[in-house]
């Protein structure tokens, strides 16, 4: 193989990886700002119960069914943000909790946070 053919075959796998490597920053990104729009609206969900309680003045919080309309709503975004949380740390390759999304370690076969058995070991 010439020289010219390693250089350039050397520079084709620099570039490959620099393109992987910018695109993988890109998606992480792109979960990231998804993240943060996710906890945005579950902020604001609470915030939501919190002044419809207040003016309301309501004394059972499960009673009220626009309570439990945004108390649904918030855990669709719990969940979200748990998937998101999920996806983050394996584009970082870092072991999270197939439940909770904590950080584990890659052989645990618990969730220290949650108890909850890992899909991997069932
Ligand atoms: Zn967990």
């Amino acid at each position: 193989m010439s020289t010219i053919t390693t250089i350039r075959k050397a520079g084709l796998r620099i570039g490959r990886k620099t393109v992987a490597g910018t695109l993988r920053m890109a998606h992480l990104g792109k979960l990231t700002i998804d993240l943060n729009v996710a906890k945005a609206e579950q902020k604001r969900l609470f915030k939501e119960i919190g002044e419809h309680v207040h003016i309301g003045r309501i004394d059972s919080v499960q009673a009220s069914p626009k309570v439990k309309g945004l108390l649904d709503k918030i855990a669709i975004c719990d969940a979200k943000i748990r998937k998101l949380i999920k996806k983050i740390n394996d584009v970082k390759q870092v072991n999270s909790c197939d439940y909770c999304s904590a950080v584990i370690d890659g052989d645990a076969k618990y969730c220290p946070k949650c108890s909850r058995p890992q899909k991997r070991y069932l």
